[in-house]
């Protein structure tokens, strides 16, 4: 029988943490904050910025909701991000994705201030993560390595098998599995991988975020390995995994069909609130006064 790794659960103990946090910077003079941008009217990205400002509120995050129509600028776009970049009561600035087509991502990326880059995905803090350095780092991967290290799943000197390349999970998942600290031996597959099984097959995890429903089965998996569900798809209302319901009679560890990573990644958003809210806090305290 698989343990679970029930990221739910989890995920209740981190936001208890972060509440804690976000009360002592409160107590000490600087309430975390969050600025979100959401750019048109899709439905999917409205609710997920909903839900981080709920989070926010539950623990004790100031949050700001910046809603623009869709066929707002690029240079009005850019005025917003540098505005909240000088707004020294938020800490954390957010645009949510995707953006419209006109809108040129990476530039946007670009503008926002490294040390609010609460996703993690600035080229700064992605070249950090590189380098092994610390500093903001992306959400849904860091949000994998703490389930998987909260259960004890043995990590180091193991295969671990990612399906994915994207930027949000797979490749970054890739480089902090690799991290001497964690010391796995990750194989990054994807598309154009010609024969996935061969290598889920030699491996001790097989972390899919692929977004290709059942995309991992029974047959694919070591008997005893860990398997862990990112990647979701909607199929008539319904969430399907990347990984088949039948894994289950052959994973030593697995996800739950439903969620596990999903809340532990908007955790993980609120933890890095509150680690460039105390940033900010240790930089502004080591001013002092400049006489
Ligand atoms: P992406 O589109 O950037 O990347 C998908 C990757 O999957 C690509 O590298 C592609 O090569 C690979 N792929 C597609 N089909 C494949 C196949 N048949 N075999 C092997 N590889 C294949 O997507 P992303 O932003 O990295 O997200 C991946 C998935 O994870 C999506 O389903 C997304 O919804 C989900 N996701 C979940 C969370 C969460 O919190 N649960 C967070 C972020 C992303």
């Amino acid at each position: 029988m698989a343990v679970l790794l029930d990221g739910d659960a989890l995920a209740a103990t981190w936001r208890d943490e972060i509440k804690r946090d976000a009360a002592r910077l409160t107590q000490a003079g600087i309430t975390p904050g969050l600025a979100t941008i959401l750019v048109g009217g899709d439905e999917a990205s409205a609710h997920y910025v909903s839900r981080k400002h709920q989070d926010c509120a539950e623990t004790g995050i100031l949050s700001r909701d910046i809603r623009l129509p869709e066929t707002v600028r690029q240079d009005e776009l850019l005025g917003h991000v540098r505005e909240l970049n000088a707004e020294p009561t938020l800490h954390g600035v957010l645009v949510q994705l995707p953006l419209p087509a006109h809108i040129d991502a990476a530039s946007i990326q670009l503008a926002v201030a490294p040390e609010k880059d609460v996703d993690g995905l600035h080229p700064l803090n992605l070249g950090a993560l590189v380098l092994g350095q610390r500093r903001l780092r992306p959400c849904t991967p860091s949000a994998i390595l703490g389930l998987l290290q909260a259960y004890r799943v043995p990590l180091a000197g193991r295969r671990v098998a990612v399906i994915g390349r994207g930027l949000l999970v797979g490749r970054t998942l890739a480089i902090m599995l690799a991290d001497p600290a964690i010391d796995a031996i990750p194989t990054l597959l994807h598309r154009g991988a010609p024969d996935l099984a061969a290598v889920t097959r030699e491996s001790d995890a097989v972390i899919a975020a692929a977004g290709v429903p059942d995309l991992v089965r029974a047959d694919m998996l070591k008997p005893g390995a860990c398997a862990v569900g990112v990647g979701i798809t909607y199929r008539n209302g319904e969430m399907i995994s990347d990984i088949a319901d039948d894994v289950a009679s052959v994973a030593g560890f697995l996800t739950p069909r439903h969620g596990s990573v999903g809340p532990l990644t908007r955790a993980m958003l609120l933890r890095n609130v509150i680690e460039a809210a105390g940033a900010y806090s240790a930089a502004t305290r080591g001013a002092g006064p400049t006489a």
